[in-house]
């Protein structure tokens, strides 16, 4: 993979602390992950919003190695959309790149439609401890941001204003952002209803992110709400695989599994990382390498 593009995340408070966000630019990083998979307009939007999502959620992890996995299946047509992040990099696939979809009556792309609201979002947070922590929850809607709202509200107890938003002109990614804010314990109620009151401008991110720089917009947004910029990170869709992984991948399969694929792949066995369509060939010779490692345990 060349080297991707990199965007930006302010890290920000509100209110002297009293509400603590995240404003994302992914353009470049929702670009990457179209071309990588060839999404269709819808396609692009959903794993664009769920990438961000999660990135933001893998902004807010305490340690640099940690890593989180969101998954959101919604029995929609669009199928299982499953991202990772870690603290300034993302990665994701969706089962059905190509789906098209008719857009909806208001002329958007019909992302709820296409993930469907009849399951279920979850996260697995790895932040190096023996168990990873892992929350769950019923689909809300299928648009993303409000499934990933309600996850914060109802896993961890923090209520949460999120919204994303990718914009698309056929397999043009024109811009991509998003916005997290949570209200910290003892924030007045004023200020949640500030909050909430303002969200709509929030709404059309992408579309206002075309004619002005995230910061400029969050000036105007967060006007009277002493708005400061704690500090800033980069992101970008980046893929950890690697040979020796996929050799680990493969070893996991077992001797049975291992020795059906000798006998089965005269030509070995090519394989595919689902997150950067890197392939890797392993010959019959490299399988039976592999099966003697499975072997010894
Ligand atoms: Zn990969």
């Amino acid at each position: 993979m060349n080297q991707p593009k990199k965007d930006q995340m302010l890290h920000i408070t509100l209110m002297d602390g009293m509400v603590r966000g995240l404003l994302l630019t992914a353009t470049n990083t929702v670009a990457e992950a179209a071309a990588i998979h060839c999404t269709s307009p819808v396609a692009t939007a959903a794993l664009g919003r769920s990438l961000m999502g999660t990135a933001m959620m893998g902004a807010m992890l305490k340690t640099d190695d940690a890593s989180v996995t969101v998954t959101i299946d919604g029995g929609g047509p669009i199928g299982k959309i499953v991202c990772v992040a870690d603290h300034d990099s993302v990665r994701g696939c969706v089962d059905n790149p190509h789906l098209e979809m008719p857009l909806r009556p208001d002329g958007k792309l019909s992302v709820g439609m296409a993930v469907g609201n009849a399951g279920r979002m979850s996260v697995v947070k790895d932040v190096g401890m023996k168990n990873p922590y892992v929350g769950q929850v019923q689909l809300y809607s299928g648009e993303i941001a409000e499934d990933f709202a309600t996850y914060y509200v109802q896993s961890e107890q923090t209520p949460t204003l999120q919204s994303l938003g990718v914009l698309v002109n056929g397999e043009t990614v024109l811009s991509a952002g998003g916005v997290l804010l949570q209200p910290l314990p003892g924030c007045p109620d004023s200020v949640i209803s500030e909050l909430e009151l303002r969200s709509p401008l929030m709404a059309d991110i992408s579309r206002e992110l075309c004619y002005e720089p995230m910061e400029d917009l969050a000036k105007k947004w967060f006007d009277g709400l002493k708005y400061v910029v704690l500090g800033e990170s980069e992101l970008s869709y980046r893929c950890n695989c690697s040979r020796s992984r996929m050799e680990r991948a493969l070893i996991t399969l077992g001797q049975e599994e291992l020795t059906r694929m000798i006998q089965d792949e005269q030509e070995g066995a090519e394989l595919t990382c689902h997150f950067c369509k890197k392939t890797e060939k392993f010959t019959q010779h490299d399988l039976i390498k592999l099966l003697n490692q499975a072997t010894r345990g």
